[in-house]
C-alpha cells in the first residue's frame, strides 16, 4: 500500500513515511492510496477474529508485507495490547433497552486513545530499533491523547516527547496522568489556552520543512495515519459483536472531538462493512453542522463542557472525510479546505454533503446538563457509569427510537471524570487511579502573552542538541 496526500502534491509514500510525519508537506493529510475491498469470504473470516486478530487484519491491508512481515507486525500489535487491564482488550456491556456500549476504555490511561497509540508506539519503535535514530514526537491534547501518548512511549529509548496541554481545563486526573510522569524522555507543558491555540505553536514548528527534518519531529495526533488505520478495527469488532447475521445492519454512535475515530468507521464503511454512523458533539458542534447542513465553520471560541475531550473547533479529520467523500479529487479538497483555512468557515458541496450522509447519517449536539441527567438516567436504570462523553452517544439513542441494531462507542471510563460523575449524583468510582494525587509532578509552564512558537522551537533544538550529545 502507498499513501498520498489529502491535497495531492505528495504521492507514491510508504507507511513508514508517512507513520513518521505530521501534515502533509501541502498542508493536507495522509490517506491510503485506496481502500481495500474485503471480500466476502474475508468478511465471514473476520468475523470469527479477536480484537487482536482484528487489529492485525486491519493494518496488514495498509502495511505491506514487505515494510512489516507479518510474524513481526503480529508480535508489535500483540505485545502492546498485552498491556491492556482486560485480556479480550475491548468488549461490550450490553444493557437494557438495546445499549450496547462498546468499551474502548481498558488501557492504561482509561480512554480509548490508548489502543491506537500504544500499537502507533510500537510500530514507531520498531523501525528505530532498525535505525538507531532519534525523534522528538510534539503532540497537543485536550485531556487524553497527551497520557495516553506518553504512555505508548515513555521510557523507550531514542524517543522524546513533548505534549502541550490546555491548563485547567482537563480534569484533575487527566492532568496528573501527564504531569506525574518523571521519565526524561517526557516533557510536560501546561499552557494557558485552548487545546486550539495549544494547536498552533504546533502546527507552525510543522510548517517548517527544515525544522521538522533537522530535528525528526513527528505527530501522534489524529492527524497521524496509523492511528486512523488501527481505530479501523473497532468498527470490525463491533459490527461483529453486534449484526444478528452476516449483512445485517448496524449503526454505531460516535462521541466525536477532532473527528479522527468516525473517520476510521467511514474507512471501515468503504471497505464493505454493513454499518451507519452517528456522530454525537458536547456544545462544540461544528461537526454536527457540517453532518446536517453542510455548515463547515468554526464558532468563535471553544466552550469548555463536561465532555472536555471533544472541546475542539477544528476537527482536522474532516478533511479526510472530505477526500473520502469526493473521490479523493484533490483539487476539489485543496480548494474548500483553502477557503476553510483562510475564513474558518465554508460550505462543503452539495454531492459531497450527500456521500458524507450516507455514510454518517444523523448528528446530535448534547449539552452539559443533557450529559448529566443521561448519565443519571443509565445509572438509575442499570447501575452503570458512563463517561460524559459517552454519555453523548447515549442520549442520542434515548432521542431517537430505531429498530436498528446500535452500539455506542464508549470512549473513556468514568473514573476519569469524577467532576461529571458527581455532578450526576453518583458516587465516584476510582478504577486505580486515586493515588496520582500523591505523586510529585513534573511540567513547565507556557503563559498568557509568551512566544509559546519560539519557546516550543527553542526546547526542541535544545533536546536534539543534549540527545546527540549522549550518542
Ligand atoms: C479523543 C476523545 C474523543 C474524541 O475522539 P476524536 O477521534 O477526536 O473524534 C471522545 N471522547 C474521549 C474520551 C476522547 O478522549
Amino acid at each position: 500500500m502507498k499513501y498520498c496526500s489529502t491535497r495531492g502534491q505528495e504521492k507514491n509514500l510508504t507507511f513508514e513515511e508517512v507513520l513518521f510525519s505530521g501534515y502533509a508537506k501541502d498542508g493536507g493529510l495522509y490517506m491510503p492510496e485506496f481502500l481495500p475491498n474485503l471480500s466476502h469470504k474475508e468478511m465471514e473470516q473476520w468475523s470469527k477474529y479477536s480484537y487482536p486478530d482484528l487489529v492485525f487484519a486491519v493494518a496488514r491491508k495498509f502495511i505491506d508485507e514487505e515494510e512489516i512481515p507479518s510474524s513481526v507486525l503480529n508480535d508489535i500489535i500483540t505485545s502492546c495490547l498485552k498491556r491492556f487491564r482486560i485480556p479480550e482488550v475491548v468488549r461490550i456491556e450490553k444493557l437494557v433497552g438495546g445499549l450496547n456500549i462498546v468499551e474502548l476504555f481498558h488501557g492504561t490511561t482509561l480512554a480509548f486513545k490508548d489502543l491506537a497509540l500504544s500499537v502507533v508506539g510500537g510500530l514507531i519503535d520498531h523501525y528505530l530499533s532498525k535505525k538507531k535514530k532519534h525523534i522528538t514526537i510534539l503532540i497537543g491534547t485536550s485531556g487524553d491523547t497527551g497520557s495516553a501518548a506518553i504512555e505508548g512511549v515513555r521510557g523507550r529509548k531514542g524517543i522524546d516527547i513533548v505534549v502541550l496541554l490546555p491548563s485547567g481545563r482537563c480534569t484533575m486526573i487527566q492532568e496528573l496522568q501527564m504531569t506525574t510522569v518523571i521519565e526524561d524522555n517526557v516533557l510536560v507543558y501546561k499552557v494557558e489556552g485552548t487545546s486550539d491555540d495549544l494547536d498552533e505553536p504546533i502546527k507552525q514548528c510543522f510548517c517548517d520543512q527544515e525544522f521538522v527534518s533537522k530535528h525528526n519531529l513527528i505527530s501522534i495526533n489524529s492527524i497521524n495515519w496509523g492511528r486512523i488505520m488501527v481505530q479501523v478495527a473497532h468498527y470490525f469488532f463491533t459490527y461483529y459483536q453486534l449484526c444478528s447475521e452476516l449483512g445485517a445492519p448496524v449503526q454505531i454512535v460516535v462521541p466525536t472531538g477532532a473527528a479522527g475515530n468516525i473517520t476510521a468507521g467511514c474507512i471501515a464503511k468503504k471497505m464493505g462493512l454493513p454499518i451507519t454512523l452517528v456522530a454525537t458533539v458536547n456544545e462544540n458542534d461544528i461537526i454536527s453542522r457540517t453532518i446536517d447542513k453542510g455548515d463547515f465553520s468554526m464558532n468563535s471560541f471553544v466552550t469548555q463542557t463536561m465532555a472536555s475531550a471533544m472541546d475542539i473547533q477544528n476537527p482536522y479529520n474532516v478533511e479526510r472525510l472530505i477526500y473520502l467523500c469526493c473521490e479523493g479529487n484533490v483539487e476539489r479538497v485543496r480548494k474548500i479546505m483553502g477557503a476553510f483555512e483562510s475564513n474558518g468557515k465554508v460550505t462543503i458541496p452539495v454531492d459531497i454533503l450527500q456521500a458524507l450522509q450516507e455514510i454518517v447519517v444523523d448528528s446530535i449536539i448534547v449539552n452539559d446538563s443533557e450529559i448529566t441527567t443521561t448519565m443519571e438516567k443509565v445509572y438509575n436504570e442499570n447501575k452503570y457509569v458512563l463517561c460524559p462523553h459517552t454519555a453523548t452517544a447515549v442520549y442520542y439513542h434515548h432521542q431517537r427510537n430505531s429498530d436498528v441494531t446500535r452500539g455506542f462507542i464508549a470512549t473513556a471510563s468514568p473514573a476519569k471524570f469524577p467532576e461529571a460523575v458527581i455532578k450526576a449524583g453518583i458516587d465516584p468510582i476510582t478504577d486505580g487511579v486515586d493515588h496520582l494525587q500523591y505523586l510529585p509532578t513534573k511540567f513547565l509552564w507556557m503563559r498568557k502573552g509568551e512566544d509559546w512558537y519560539s519557546m516550543l522551537r527553542a526546547k526542541i533544538e535544545n533536546i536534539t542538541e543534549l540527545r546527540n550529545r549522549k550518542v
